[in-house]
């Protein structure tokens, strides 16, 4: 029933303990699930969890905040990885000048040539953009391509100009919290058909579970939260949010 688009099951705090989340997961009936890569050793985690769980999909990338130190070697291997028919999509790549952890030259560097990879293979991208909204605007316009607006947290006018560039509005914890009316604005101004929802565990745990660790069966809770922001029955929220992700995906 539910989609859970962007997880880190590959991350330290979930790793290893992955068997569980995942049976938690399938016992709220989130029954697929796509683990992504921030940098080359969750990547590489993603594409193992992919291979082991035929409802598991992976993404690839390098991330603004992990990019410092990225060489041609390392986007060669992402580049390998993107030939496993599991891994569906590139990402999360991006931009974030919020922690402004790497020069935002070679943000943009790393971000333009994983772009170029993704488009070599045709495979869609997961944008992480934090503090960088027009920015990556800029960047998605210029080079083109299709994908996924990861933890979107601009506004909803924005929503639709990255719509309108073929990208998909994805909503996590934040649409939960009481004071988030941005995205709540987001949730009720976009059409469900350009939605989808995550997690993004361990981070963003949504109401009622703040401050404790987030994982992939919590996706229930966002799209129980867009249901009732637009005033629609939950399990209509699943299947459309569902459907996107695997039409976006290249998922039959
Ligand atoms: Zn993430």
């Amino acid at each position: 029933m539910y989609f859970d688009t962007h997880c880190h099951l590959n991350s330290d705090e979930l790793y290893d303990n992955y068997e569980l989340y995942i049976n938690n997961a399938l016992n709220h009936e989130v029954e697929n699930m796509m683990v992504v890569g921030y940098d080359l050793q969750s990547s590489k985690r993603a594409v193992e969890l992919a291979k082991q769980y035929d409802f598991i999909y992976a993404a690839v990338g390098i991330g603004p905040n992990d990019c410092l130190e990225t060489t041609e070697q390392d986007l060669f291997i992402i580049d390998e990885y993107l030939n496993e028919p599991k891994v569906v999509a590139l990402g999360e790549i991006g931009l974030d000048y919020y922690w402004d952890d790497v020069p935002r030259e070679k943000q943009k560097e790393i971000f333009q040539k994983q772009i170029e990879i993704a488009k070599k293979h045709d495979k869609p991208i997961s944008i992480h953009c934090r503090d960088a909204y027009e920015d990556t605007y800029q960047m998605l316009k210029l080079h083109g391509h299709r994908g996924i607006m990861h933890c979107y947290s601009g506004s909803a006018e924005m929503a639709q100009r990255f719509i309108a560039l073929g990208y998909y509005i994805s909503l996590a914890g934040p649409v939960t919290f009481k004071n988030a009316r941005v995205p709540k604005d987001v949730a009720e101004k976009t059409g469900l058909e350009y939605l989808l929802i995550e997690t993004d565990c361990p981070y963003l745990t949504p109401h009622p579970f703040r401050g404790k660790l987030n994982e992939p069966a919590n996706v229930v809770y966002i799209a129980q939260e867009i249901a009732k922001l637009k005033n629609m029955e939950i399990e209509d929220v699943a299947r459309m949010t569902t459907f996107n992700a695997k039409t976006i995906l290249g998922i039959k």
